[in-house]
């Protein structure tokens, strides 16, 4: 059978054994799609059903999560966790938790996580989970308690040798924390190894906080060096105003880059002079509060409930939010006002007709799974430091982080042109991820 009829039988198989997964779909076909070049290399890789096995995860758990309201009342949420390929290494990827969180979204997240984390080079499988649990607008208490009911399932599926959770959306120190305390409870073990994203108060790891946001930035740093340029001088436009936003700001901003809009899932702040970064960390990491209020404090920014951050323009954007957040329009948009490097530092947010005008453009649009790799790339390192009982420096780290990216950069940009679509970092990315993974399963057998 011709590589791409085998490759579009794969897909309608994935759609009909994963009925209303949209995204899951999505992630599925913008990977395949790009292999057939690679089977028609490797045949061994049709013959031993690599790709229709990558497809189907290891293990899917689904759970209740009970938990009790500050106004005493039970609530149900449901929690997921996808363990989706571990031949490279312990499952690993993060936990979001936010109220659009159903299984499609869990397997499409734990489907790039597999090759995201083969790209870094690291001992890494992959995973992804979460709940519909949404933390917005709940306290402490609130957040503790529905962290512990989480726990008090997912923990016998989970260990360092196993299954190795960190944070995503709606998920960072202060949840990560309470995971912790809860599983160490119930084990009676502290298995600093089990979770990443620790404050490095108690394991955790230094640069992890900054790891995505500095990744994604060294990432477009190496996609214009590539084409002889740099990011000084620029003007960038970052989506959200997350952790991941909140620190490809700040390394944009220590290179040179002049970041003049971010947003939340309400709405943009534009504010032409430069963002007040020290504000926005205020703002969301102290007082979770929306970006809106940014517009209050700085007189001379504007705050647009529902805008369009795409209609700024920029020479650099960086879709920081969440899935399918930049469409074909506002991908258009970007390319007539002249922005020449996209990088995603979150997951599948380009839509499929988005990436399309991108790569016909011919700009540099790095995807996610390379982009976004320096996250799970630090998670890897807060493992090494916690297997060895040690804590490195902040200089040490970042310069380990900064290597990865690098690396990373490299072999999506050689595989690129060795398949002879040179500067394709969708193709590039998709075939080192693959190979890597793949390799790793014929070794392994059927299993
Ligand atoms: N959630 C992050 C990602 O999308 C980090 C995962 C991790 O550190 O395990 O890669």
């Amino acid at each position: 059978m011709p590589n791409a009829a085998r490759i579009e039988r794969i897909y309608g198989q994935v759609v009909r054994r994963n009925p209303g997964e949209a995204e899951f779909h999505q992630a599925v076909k913008e990977v395949i799609e790009t292999l057939a070049p690679v089977l028609a290399k490797y045949p061994e890789y049709a013959e031993h059903k690599v790709i229709e096995r990558i497809c189907e995860p290891e293990r899917q758990l689904i759970f209740r999560v009970p938990w009790h309201d500050d106004r005493g009342e039970v609530q149900i949420s449901r929690g997921f966790r996808v363990q989706f390929n571990s031949v490279l290494g312990p499952y690993k990827g993060g936990l979001r938790f936010h109220p659009s969180v159903y299984l499609g979204i869990v397997k499409f997240l734990g489907f790039e996580q597999i090759f995201k984390n083969a790209l870094t080079g690291m001992p890494i499988g992959g995973a992804k989970g979460g709940s519909d649990f949404d933390p917005k607008g709940r306290s402490d208490a609130e957040v503790m308690r529905f962290c512990q009911s989480f726990m008090t399932e997912l923990h016998r599926h989970l260990g360092e040798f196993t299954d190795v959770p960190a944070g995503d959306i709606g998920v960072g120190a202060r949840e990560i924390g309470y995971l912790f305390g809860q599983y160490k409870r119930m084990t009676n073990r502290y298995e600093s190894g089990v979770l990443t994203g620790k404050s490095p108060q108690w394991g955790g790891s230094l640069v992890r906080r900054e790891a995505t946001g500095y990744g994604t930035v060294y990432f477009v740093e190496e996609m214009l060096r590539a084409r002889g340029e740099s990011i000084d001088g620029k003007t960038c436009v970052v989506s959200g105003s997350g952790n991941v936003a909140i620190y490809a700001i700040e390394k944009l901003q220590q290179l040179g880059g002049r970041v003049v809009a971010c947003s939340d899932s309400n709405g943009v702040i534009h504010h032409a002079r430069g963002i007040d970064l020290a504000l926005v960390k205020r703002l969301k990491e102290v007082e979770r509060r929306r970006i809106a209020d940014y517009a209050d404090v700085h007189r001379d920014a504007s705050y647009v409930a529902g805008g369009r951050l795409w209609d700024i323009p920029c020479d650099i954007a960086l879709p920081c939010a969440t899935q399918n957040e930049l469409d074909e329009a506002a991908a258009r948009r970007l390319v007539e006002n002249g922005c020449t490097a996209i990088a995603e530092g979150a997951n599948m947010p380009t839509t499929p007709g988005g990436v399309r005008v991108f790569q016909q453009s011919g700009i540099a649009y790095g995807p996610g799974k390379a982009a976004n790799a320096g996250g799970v790339a630090t998670s890897a390192l807060e493992m090494q430091q916690n297997a060895s009982r040690d804590a490195w420096s902040f200089g040490h780290t970042e310069q380990r982080l900064h290597d990865i990216m690098s690396g990373i950069h490299r072999n999506c940009h050689e595989a690129a042109a060795e398949f002879g679509s040179p500067g394709n970092y969708v193709l590039g990315a998709n075939i080192v991820g693959f190979r890597r993974v793949a390799d790793a399963m014929l070794a392994l057998g059927v299993i």
